[in-house]
This record gives structure tokens, sequence and C-alpha cells, in this order.
């Protein structure tokens, strides 16, 4: 989608610190992190939210997950411990409406989350 944001970053319109890339996914650094280590990971393709993911997706799942496995490894939080968090509609407080996976990670994270 042309006006969205992390469909710019996609493009590189817009300036990111990407730590990995697939020809289905994307890591990169968020612009305020949470914590010491965190990373979104997006797909490629424009998903609006997680409730709009179909059966179709499927692949793209798998790939998502793997890219989250890689850049724990490569974040080093991979044996320490990390959380993955997909906020999910305005409850949630889901602000970009491209779907995106916050991967937390190097400090103790509470549960449950505030
Ligand atoms: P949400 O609240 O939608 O789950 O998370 C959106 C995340 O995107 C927030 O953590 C926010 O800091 C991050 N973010 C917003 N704008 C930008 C940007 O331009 N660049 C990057 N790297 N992160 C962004
Ligand atoms: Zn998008």
């Amino acid at each position: 989608m042309a006006d969205c944001l992390f469909c710019r970053i996609v493009k590189r319109e817009i300036p990111a610190v990407i730590v990995h890339e697939t020809e289905t996914t994307l890591a990169f650094r968020d612009i305020n992190p949470k914590a010491p280590v965190h990373v979104l990971v997006i797909p490629k393709e424009h998903i609006d939210a997680l409730i709009r993911l179909e059966k179709r997706h499927a692949p793209l799942l798998g790939d998502i997950h793997e890219t989250i496995q890689e850049v724990a490894r490569m974040e080093k939080v991979d044996t320490t411990g990390f959380r993955v968090i997909v906020n999910n509609g305005p409850d949630a407080g889901q602000a970009v409406s491209h779907l995106h996976y916050h991967v937390l990670g190097q400090r103790h994270l509470g549960w449950p989350p505030g």
C-alpha cells in the first residue's frame, strides 16, 4: 500500500535499521524500543492485521517464524529468552496497520503484561 509506513520501509522510501531480510519478510529495529532488543518482523506483503490472515498465508507464517528465530539468534536472545507480541486492533493499541511481530528481549519481561 502506497501510504503505509511499513510498506514504505520495505520499499526503502523511509529509512530503518534493517537487521534481516528474506524474500518475503523484513526485520528492523523499532524506532522507540521498549527493551534493549526490540525488532519488528513484518511480511513484505501488506496485510492490515493478524485478523486478516487467511489460509493462503500459511507458508508466509512459516517464513515469519523462521525470521523471528534468526533475529533471536542474531540478537543473542535465543537462549536467554524473548517475547513475541502482535497487537491487533484498537484495544491492543495497534498503531501501524501493517501486520508486525514485536520481538523483545535482553531484559526481564514481566508477566502478565500491563
Ligand atoms: P503497534 O503499536 O502498532 O503494535 O507498534 C508499532 C510500532 O512501530 C511501535 O513500537 C513504534 O515504535 C514503531 N514505529 C512507528 N513508526 C516507526 C518508524 O517510522 N520506524 C520504525 N523503525 N518503527 C516505527
Ligand atoms: Zn503496508
